[in-house]
């Protein structure tokens, strides 16, 4: 991380350069502060324009200059090194839901320059809405908090363990009652997790009426979808539909082609999905930066017949073969750890598929399996509706968790040029405030927010991993939420300015 000069100075600027282990200094002796200056940064204002170099000027909580600002009597001055400034990381995905309440200063989350998380992802959300922002509120965090209601959430409500089977009418109405609810008490759409249990047994038509609830109150719908895997086109086919039956705007979680079946297969969602666009319908995506997943080894293999030679040669095949798949963690084989399951076979002189079932009948491993190439990645990336988002969030296992947003402005942006800085920042900023209808906040102008991020592009790297998921990433200098410091090179400063922002 770089060292930070600080400025201190009279009336004039640019009188004395001391290096102070405080963040900065006042101009005017003895007279109180009555903002902040951020003088010498590259700014990426958010829109993905050029950086241009210069200045902000903050008071309160919100920006008042942006460009060649100059300090007031009594503003606290602060030089930010030549650093890149850009708009707080909105991280539309996001797994906080309840680490906020244990972990308020949200390290992993700030240290990547996440200042504004949405939570209740995948169909699954705190219930009641009210009662979750009540106590947000009561014990705020570091950054801001916005919240999606679940619609598996509202779905078990109505239909409690009677929910393998499509929803009657009546049950449809009871639960467009409940969103209709969380809407009112502050939930800014609907999310649904069609992959996962409870929402898997819904049809189309129960989300189309639960979506047109949200739209009524100018949400959106954003689903994780029923298929990453063989019936992924399907299943982003039914998104859209969902998006054009009930008038919603359509964000479509983590866009994945997750088995070899649909891999490198990119360039045909990027025509599905600009179809839909040109049609009027409006779908976004966001889309996290890593290839591969952390789980138990059974989730590999999803009609549960762990022992049937046959499905477990199904499920490596779908993977990509023995090799993509790591044994991480194995109570019974701890010999196994850090291998793949096609070494341990070779090793042993027996198929991987006898392995897996030899595993499984043992209590079973933590794998680390690839489910993306990077090809597929890449070219979503590169899509001007592509997010950058975590799906990750405090005491995640998985690197994303702590390494998402520094993994896309360093190793993706600055090593392998798959996107330019002020794009990068612009899927980080406003892209998603666009999506959340967050207008003062996602770019750097006068009039908004002061949620902010001074980081480094030439070290910003994320550091965490599948052995050390917690590791902080390197190169976020400084994170600011509502003009309050809450990051200062290296650590949380303890501040706790993060509000609760409803809908619009
Ligand atoms: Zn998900």
């Amino acid at each position: 991380m770089p060292r930070t000069t600080i400025m201190a100075s009279a009336a004039v600027l640019a009188v004395a350069l001391v290096s102070l282990p405080s963040a900065a200094s006042r101009v005017g002796a003895g007279s109180a502060a009555t903002g902040l200056t951020i003088g010498n940064v590259r700014i990426a204002d958010g829109r993905g324009g050029a950086l241009r170099r210069g200045g902000v000027r903050i008071e309160g909580e919100r920006i008042v200059g942006v460009g060649q600002v100059k300090p007031r009597e009594g503003d606290t001055v602060m030089d930010g090194g030549g650093l890149v400034l850009a708009p707080g990381f909105i991280d539309i995905h996001n797994h906080s839901t309840t680490g906020l309440t244990g972990d308020p200063a949200a390290e992993t989350q700030v240290a990547q320059g996440i200042t504004t998380v949405v939570v209740g992802a995948d169909g699954s959300s705190p219930w009641p809405i009210a009662a979750y922002l009540a106590e947000r509120r009561s014990k705020p965090a570091a950054l801001n908090v916005m919240v999606m209601v679940g619609h598996a959430t509202v779905r078990q409500m109505v239909m409690g363990s009677d929910y393998k089977r499509p929803a009657r009418d009546d049950e449809i109405a009871k639960m467009a009652a409940l969103v209709d609810q969380g809407m009112r008490e502050g939930a800014i759409g609907l999310s649904s997790g069609l992959e996962y249990e409870i929402g898997s047994y819904s049809e189309t038509k129960e989300v189309v009426e639960l979506a047109k609830v949200a739209a009524r109150y100018g949400g959106f719908y954003m689903s994780h979808v029923r298929d990453e895997a063989d019936k992924a086109f399907e299943a982003f086919r039914e998104a859209i539909q969902i998006g054009e039956e009930a008038k919603i705007p359509v964000q479509i979680s983590h866009i994945k082609l997750g088995t070899v079946g649909v891999w490198r297969r990119a360039a045909d969602v990027v025509r599905l999905i600009e179809g839909a666009r040109k049609r009027g319908i409006d779908v976004t995506a966001d889309c996290y930066p890593y290839q591969a997943w952390h789980s138990t080894i059974t989730v590999l293999v999803p009609n549960k017949k762990y022992d049937d030679p046959a499905s477990v040669k199904r499920a490596l095949d779908d993977v990509g073969g023995a090799a993509n798949v790591m044994i991480d963690g194995d109570k019974a084989h701890p010999e196994y750890e850090g291998k793949t399951l096609d070494a341990i076979a070779k090793e042993s002189g027996v198929t991987p598929v006898d392995v897996f079932i030899q595993i499984v009948k043992d209590g079973g491993a933590s794998v680390i399996a690839t489910s993306m190439v990077d090809e597929d990645i890449r070219a979503f990336y590169q899509q001007p509706w592509v997010m950058v988002a975590s799906d990750g969030g405090i005491g995640m296992r998985h690197p994303r968790g702590a390494g998402t947003f520094p993994r896309v402005l360093g190793p993706f942006v600055r090593e392998r040029h798959w996107l330019t800085l002020p794009e990068a920042v612009r899927k980080m900023t406003s892209a998603p405030a666009a999506r959340l209808k967050l207008k003062d906040r996602g770019t750097i102008a006068e009039g908004n927010v002061a949620d902010l991020v001074l980081f480094d592009p030439a070290t910003v790297v994320d550091r965490s991993t599948f052995k050390e998921p917690f590791l902080l990433p390197a190169g976020i200098s400084r994170v600011f939420v509502g003009g309050s410091l809450v990051w200062d090179q290296g650590k949380p400063t303890g501040a706790l300015p993060g509000k609760m922002l409803q809908r619009f």
